[in-house]
């Protein structure tokens, strides 16, 4: 491993040394079966075993209600961004079959950066030609940001919730931009998440749905229970790329095929969540070796003390990163050049927005994140 670099990709991202390992030796020979995770049938008892063995991982460290599903699809966060508003319409259209006059059904959107407004895109193109559809802002985050950026949650008087949405839309952690809910946010919070529930409609199964891309397995998931779907693309903490894990409430598994006929638009098979979970996540087949890494990580995540020593030793890594930021901002310094001389990769920001990016999943290790703050420490001495 003394090639590698310390790695702070946005995703694809970092793996733990220790599973690449296991996961080259089960590409040679999987489960004791002399055959490789990339050759073996989905179908096999062995990987059956092993993807329960996966899905259990996931339901014990993230305390997954008997309420909820875990599925494992592709198609990746993008893939969501069109899975929810069909599966989310359909299930509408079965409960709420005619519209009266004047009645609408109505997609929330909370806009908190590049990824919420991507995922508003995606429905506004599949909604556009739908008669009684509409979509709601609930908050455009840039507006109220005095740099005019997707740089901070927004105050909770400003969102705008409709009172009987077919879905409410928002994205826990914005990758590009660096905007997370959480307590620590500088939005005026009286919830201890940072989003805000207190304000959500009352008295029904919410159609809430969470895009955790970028946070997933990296703390607990607040009010986990009052979601409709939490979705994830793998390939930031616990997998290679192709596999896309969600967590689905029992009443949106809707059969869509039947909500067709009723006037909500067509749902292929692969993104209905109901044709997923009755074929038990292998109706078609799966990525079996992404599925293979991500169990590997969660077995590891499991005899490192689970989710909460992860999101102690996250929590740590960021802080130490912030404190660096701030110690160089106060001195009015902060470019990154030289860093790959270091070892250290992917430190680029997104193309959309320049600057600097590190990325702090799971697999980035304390000491590296040490090695980082201490580069830009001495960056900020060179520079004052
Ligand atoms: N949502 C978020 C928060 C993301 O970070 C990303 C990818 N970086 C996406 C959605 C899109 O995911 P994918 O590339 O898996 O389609």
């Amino acid at each position: 491993t003394s090639t590698r670099s310390i790695n702070f990709s946005a995703g694809p991202s970092a793996l733990p040394p220790s599973v690449l390992a296991e996961a080259t030796a089960g590409l040679l020979d999987f489960a004791g079966t002399g055959i490789g995770i990339a050759e073996i049938s989905h179908r096999s008892k062995e990987f059956m075993a092993f993807l329960d063995e996966t899905e259990a991982l996931i339901r014990e460290q993230l305390q997954v209600p008997s309420t909820h599903r875990v599925l494992f699809a592709q198609g990746g966060g993008t893939g969501q961004f069109a899975a929810v508003v069909l599966n989310l319409l359909a299930r509408d259209v079965l409960v709420r079959p005619t519209l009266a006059e004047g009645e609408e059904r109505v997609l929330d959107y909370v806009l908190t950066g590049s990824w919420s407004k991507a995922a508003l895109k995606e429905a506004q193109q599949l909604t556009a030609a739908l008669p009684g559809v509409r979509l709601n802002t609930v908050v455009d985050a840039k507006a109220l940001s005095p740099n005019n950026a997707y740089d901070r949650t927004p105050p909770h008087s400003a969102y705008n919730f409709s009172p009987d949405p077919a879905l409410i839309f928002y994205c826990e952690n914005e990758t590009v931009n660096g905007v997370q809910f959480s307590k620590a946010s500088e939005s005026d919070v009286v919830d201890e998440t940072g989003f805000p529930f207190h304000l959500l409609p009352k008295g029904k199964l919410l159609p809430l749905v969470a895009d955790y891309s970028s946070s997933f397995m990296s703390r607990p998931i607040p009010r986990l229970a009052d979601h409709a779907v939490i979705y994830a693309g793998a390939q930031k903490n616990i997998a290679p790329a192709g596999l896309t894990i969600l967590i689905v409430r029992e009443d949106c598994l809707v059969d869509t095929a039947a909500a067709a006929l009723l006037g909500a638009p067509p749902v292929p098979s692969v993104l209905s969540y109901k044709y997923l979970s009755d074929g038990k996540s292998v109706p078609n087949t799966p990525p079996v070796f992404s599925i293979y890494v991500a169990g590997l990580v969660l077995r590891r995540m499991k005899a490192l003390g689970g989710l909460e020593a992860f999101e102690d030793v996250n929590r740590r890594k960021k802080e130490s990163v912030y404190r660096a930021i701030r110690e160089g901002e106060e001195r009015g310094v902060f470019r990154g050049k030289g860093a790959g001389e270091r070892g250290m990769k992917s430190l680029k920001g997104h193309r959309s927005v320049g600057g600097i990016r590190a990325s702090l999943y799971n697999a980035v290790e304390e000491e590296e994140v040490e090695k980082l703050v201490e580069y830009m420490r001495e960056f900020v001495e060179a520079e004052t």
